[in-house]
């Protein structure tokens, strides 16, 4: 089955898009864990984090830095966030197409369920 997250990113699919460039979207997470709560995504189908070559280096710091900028815009810079990959079935991943979690707007607590 085709991956729904190549679909949002053609757009096949609506999503509530907050950021986008060449290479990155970010968009609001349909069943939010948070107050705010955003996945960043690259626009290349990588699988999960296990995938990542070092060619994709770039991909990875521009993410961080999409999450530095949303973490401002969202004001959660401050006060601290969550971000979080989920990898393969034990860690919770259900959509295989990389994406970085961005959680903030409530106090997190550890351990993660
Ligand atoms: O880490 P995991 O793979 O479980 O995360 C997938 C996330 O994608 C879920 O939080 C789910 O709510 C979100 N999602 C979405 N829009 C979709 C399908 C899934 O925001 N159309």
């Amino acid at each position: 089955m085709e991956c729904i997250f190549c679909r949002i990113i053609r757009k096949e699919i609506p999503s509530n898009i907050v950021y986008e460039d060449d290479n990155i979207i970010a968009f609001k997470d349909i069943n939010p864990q948070a107050p705010v709560h955003l996945l960043v995504v690259p626009k290349k189908h990588i699988p999960n984090l296990l995938e990542v070559e070092e060619k994709d280096s770039f991909l990875i710091l521009e993410i961080t830095r999409v999450i530095k900028e949303l973490a401002k815009t969202y004001n959660i810079d401050d006060k601290g966030f969550r971000v979080v990959i989920n990898t393969g079935d034990e860690g919770g991943q259900t959509v295989h197409h990389l994406h970085f979690h961005l959680l903030g707007g409530r106090f997190m607590t550890w351990p993660p369920g």
